[in-house]
């Protein structure tokens, strides 16, 4: 994930007041979602080892994402696609799409990058500026929790049809030694999705990208890019956190603009998607694990990997 101010665009966008009611949410949807379930999963692709583009990690993982999710719906397609990253290297990539009620016409995306970054260029220790990163919370997280809202799921079918899109080379974008200009070179599973959807013409009502959601001390502000392109859905979602207690991740305050896959999927898509994602500018940014040696395990909290999971997943519940 990278942070480039869009601000030349998108200043003023600031969005209306969110003022929440938060209806309490109960029944089903507030138990469904299983912490330990989700944490076994971002384990899981840990185990693997850094699932960079073009290593056996990688190709061994995404197999294991196509075994699993199958268990739980046939409508599993892998999307290969080739780029090029921003040195010009040439890329292969796999996005990988499971569906849920796949005959149902009104659907919602949920989506997160499953790719670890090949470098960890913002390591404190330069000698680990070129090796690459665990990814337990850039990467593994939100796969994590979008694997637990899959298996809930496949054991009662939503009532509308629910797409889960795992997006490959988000984390290739330029090295930070890197002195030569690459616009879009971040997102680039996204940008080939967004442009070549798994079905021609597929729609949905909107999306929801997670990225970094497994840290204990985790904020998910109201992105910046989300609210200009998406503030509905910003409002829909944090209502639903609000009704569920959750305000402590879900902060009531707006960041700035951040590249993201989402972008790509309002711009070339043109389908409504907001992004959680654990930012705060006063904290200096992202989690210090960022694009570190030390985006490991033992960072990744089951409480807030819990607390997005719900809260996805009672928004999910809520659509007729
Ligand atoms: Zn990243």
């Amino acid at each position: 994930m990278l942070k480039r101010t869009l601000a030349f665009i998108y200043v003023g966008l600031a969005a209306a007041g969110l003022s929440c009611g938060g209806q309490k949410a109960t029944g089903p949807a507030a138990t469904e979602f299983d912490a330990a379930s989700a944490y076994g999963f971002v384990k899981k692709q840990v185990e693997f080892g850094p699932r960079v583009p073009g290593t056996p990690a990688h190709a061994a993982c995404a197999d294991w994402f196509v075994a699993t999710l199958r268990q739980w719906t046939p409508d599993v397609v892998v999307q290969e696609f080739k780029a090029r990253a921003y040195d010009g290297r040439p890329l292969a990539g796999k996005n990988i799409i499971a569906s849920f009620n796949a005959g149902a016409k009104d659907r919602i995306l949920l989506c997160a990058h499953w790719d670890s970054r090949p470098f960890a260029d913002h390591d404190p220790d330069p000698a680990n500026h070129f090796k690459p990163v665990m990814g337990a919370n850039d990467g593994a997280s939100g796969v994590g929790v979008l694997l637990e809202v899959a298996r809930c799921l496949s054991l009662r079918k939503p009532a509308v049809g629910v797409d889960i899109l795992l997006l490959d080379l988000e984390d290739f974008g330029e090295h930070a030694n890197w002195r030569g200009s690459s616009e879009d070179s971040w997102g680039l599973g996204a940008q080939y999705w967004a442009k070549n959807p798994h079905n021609a013409g597929y729609r949905a009502r909107f999306g929801i990208l997670l990225d970094m959601v497994g840290d204990s001390g985790a904020m998910f502000p109201m992105e910046g890019t989300s609210m200009s392109f998406s503030p509905d859905v910003v409002k829909k979602v944090w209502t639903v956190a609000r009704g569920l207690g959750l305000s402590k991740y879900f902060l009531d305050r707006e960041s700035d603009p951040l590249i993201d896959d989402h972008l790509y999927i309002n711009r070339y898509a043109g389908i409504p998607t907001i992004d959680i994602i654990d930012y705060d500018a006063g904290r200096g940014g992202f989690p210090s694990s960022w694009h570190t040696a030390g985006d490991t395990l033992d960072k990744i909290d089951k409480k807030t990997l819990e607390a997005v999971g719900r809260t996805v997943l009672a928004v999910v519940r809520q659509e007729k």
